[in-house]
């Protein structure tokens, strides 16, 4: 169907392919051609596509409970924050149904713990980084450190500042009687597969702990073992205050999550916030199918595996292309920083059926199962690394 006549609003760029079944590592489109899926839908089917662990739970609820509205108990969602809190440093979980939900709990629990628990009502201000991504909401939008995305869309709430990314000394000049927290992601997922540094993310920890202010960190992308740890933080020796998930924590169905430490805990008293969705008996049936797996088959540790696999191969496939400027990321989370735009490489990869994604104008972005065979890496990495060795013959 064209997009002229589409009913629906033209807010996405789409590629020109319609996906109708989904197995694994695999994608059909409606004319059965097979596709290699390298991107994950974003970063969220890590256990692959329908995969039998959460399908089969998923089944038993959709004959048994969907939904009965957050004025109940909800067993499921009892069971899949205290395996939440069993696996981080945290100590209480919100669920919601997307990632710009999740932050905005976390941007609000922030504002309210300074307010309500430790009576500091003029420190509200929260730290993020610019080319940092966290929604879609106009408070998220506006934690966004990229100026495309809050285009038209003003007035913006107030109480957000912006430091460069792995700056700690630009992040303590910032820092105010106004600040109550810094919002950090480990790997810029958005922004361009950008890693943090180690020695960064320890003096921000510190600035926190010196400072009293909260440490969110937005592992909507990163979590639930993209990075070769189920949560990006342990890669770094730190414990923060507010962790944010959504993306991989379904495995395809929605639901979003805010994890904190005790001290957090009373900010949230009955009434304060909420979600009529928010972890319902289908969303966390698949949270539940979706982290017991990754636990019980130790997927995170392949995950680390395969990752490091896929970056040396990229490394040395790659080496003395002159389309390639670096290659980086953490775990499965993995990209390669062109020269220049990325638009065309990607569109010739996609024609040879293989799915990659970009992350900003000149970065490929990798993001496969974690779950993904060797052999379908391989063959993924020749599709990719034949077509840059294409292009740059090509260029010269
Ligand atoms: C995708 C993403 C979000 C937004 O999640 P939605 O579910 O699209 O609202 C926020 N932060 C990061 C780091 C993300 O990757």
């Amino acid at each position: 169907m064209g997009e002229a006549q589409s009913a629906l609003f033209p807010n996405y760029a789409r590629y020109p392919f319609t996906f109708v079944k989904g197995e694994g590592s695999r994608l059909w489109d409606e004319n059965g051609k097979e596709y290699l899926d390298l991107m994950c839908g974003l970063a969220v089917t890590n256990l692959g596509h329908a995969p039998k662990q959460v399908t089969e739970r998923l089944k038993e609820q959709v004959d048994t409970l969907w939904h009965t509205s957050n004025l109940f108990h909800i067993p499921g969602q009892e069971r899949l924050a205290q395996l939440l809190v069993e696996n981080s440093c945290t100590d209480a979980v919100f669920f919601c149904n997307s990632g710009a939900e999740a932050n905005e709990a976390a941007i609000k629990i922030a504002r309210r713990y300074y307010q309500k628990v430790i009576n500091q009502p003029e420190r509200y201000e929260i730290i993020t980084f610019n080319m940092s991504f966290h929604g879609r909401t106009l408070a998220t939008l506006t934690a966004t450190g990229q100026d495309k995305v809050k285009e038209g869309f003003s007035p913006l709430p107030e109480g957000f500042v912006y430091a460069p990314y792995n700056d700690a000394d630009a992040v303590e000049k910032l820092i105010t009687g106004k600040t109550c927290a810094i919002m950090l992601e480990l790997v810029q997922g958005e922004g361009g597969v950008i890693p943090a540094d180690p020695d960064f993310v320890k003096a921000v920890a510190n600035l926190c702990e010196r400072h009293g202010l909260l440490l969110i960190l937005d592992e909507i992308q990163t979590g639930i073992g993209r990075t070769g740890k189920l949560f990006a933080y342990e890669h770094f020796g730190i414990e923060p205050d507010l962790v944010t998930l959504a993306k991989g924590l379904g495995s395809g169905m929605p639901i979003g999550a805010l994890l904190g430490k005790e001290k957090l805990r009373t900010a949230f008293a009955a009434g304060s916030h909420g979600t009529t969705f928010g972890g319902n008996y289908l969303s966390t049936a698949a949270g539940l199918a979706t982290l017991e797996t990754m636990l019980q088959e130790n997927v995170s540790e392949r995950a680390a595996e395969m990752g490091s696999y896929i970056m040396s191969e990229l490394k040395s496939r790659l080496a003395g292309n002159p389309l390639v400027e670096t290659i980086r990321g953490l775990g499965m989370l993995i990209g390669i920083q062109l020269t220049g735009s990325g638009a065309e490489l990607i569109k010739s990869i996609h024609e040879q059926g293989v799915l990659v994604v970009p992350a900003g104008p000149n970065v490929i972005r990798l993001a496969p199962s974690l779950l993904i065979s060797k052999e379908d890496i391989d063959r993924g990495l020749d599709t990719i690394c034949q077509t840059l060795a294409k292009a740059a013959a090509a260029a010269v």
